[in-house]
């Protein structure tokens, strides 16, 4: 898959509708200190499925909405969507058979986010699941912050570990075992209770 387009409006410092085109290879984002290029690598975050709001250098998800300036009133609603191109097919099973992918997450304040992916909505953990099995996503290696390097440095082998896992995309299938244990865990309490069940009525 590859990014071709990024669309936001009404996040963060970018408050109008604004759309960047994804070349293909390397991106660079430059510009003076404070113009939002950190809030441009957040809203690409964000749209994969970003779940903390402190790694969104906010206290709470509702202020990656624009929170209002001088001249402007604050918004309720932010947007951000990107737009994939699936022609080699690499997306996972349930979106492999689109030729191009919009995925588009939406908050309203107070109401949390919901997500949709070519118009219909989808959850949250599909939209996860879809980039963590690109090797990218919220938590991707490629997407390097300030202060970044130093932590890894620093990071626990466990920590290393995950971004290990994370580079090499296997951490959604970490995701998806851990779901299937709590799906077997309880089935097999269901088969307990029906054990139950059978006893007392013999
Ligand atoms: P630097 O080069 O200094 O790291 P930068 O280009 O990465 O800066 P950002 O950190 O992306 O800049 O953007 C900071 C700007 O975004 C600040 O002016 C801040 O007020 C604004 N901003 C952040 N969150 C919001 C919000 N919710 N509403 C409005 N503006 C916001």
């Amino acid at each position: 898959m590859q990014f071709n387009r990024l669309r936001l409006k009404g996040f963060k410092s970018f408050v109008d509708p604004t759309e960047l085109v994804v070349e293909r290879g390397m991106t660079g984002i430059v510009g003076p200190n404070g113009c939002g290029k950190s809030n441009l690598v957040e809203a690409l975050r964000w749209v994969m499925g970003e779940t903390s709001a402190k790694r969104m250098r906010g206290g709470e998800m509702d202020d990656v909405i624009f929170a209002g300036s001088q001249r402007r009133p604050a918004h309720n609603i932010a947007e951000v969507a990107v737009h994939l191109d699936n022609a080699d097919r690499t997306a996972p099973a349930q979106f492999n058979d689109l030729d191009e992918l919009d995925i588009v997450r939406r908050i309203e304040r107070e109401k949390g986010s919901t997500y949709r992916v070519n118009g219909k909505e989808t959850r949250a953990r599909d939209v996860q699941l879809l980039f963590a099995d690109q090797a990218t996503g919220a938590g991707s290696t490629a997407l390097v912050s300030q202060g970044r390097i130093g932590a890894i440095i620093n990071a626990k082998p466990s920590d290393r570990r995950s971004l290990l896992e994370e580079a090499a995309g296997i951490s959604g299938l970490h995701s998806r075992r851990h779901e299937a244990e709590l799906r077997l865990k309880a089935a097999e309490s269901n088969l307990e209770r029906l054990d139950d069940v059978i006893q007392t009525l013999e």
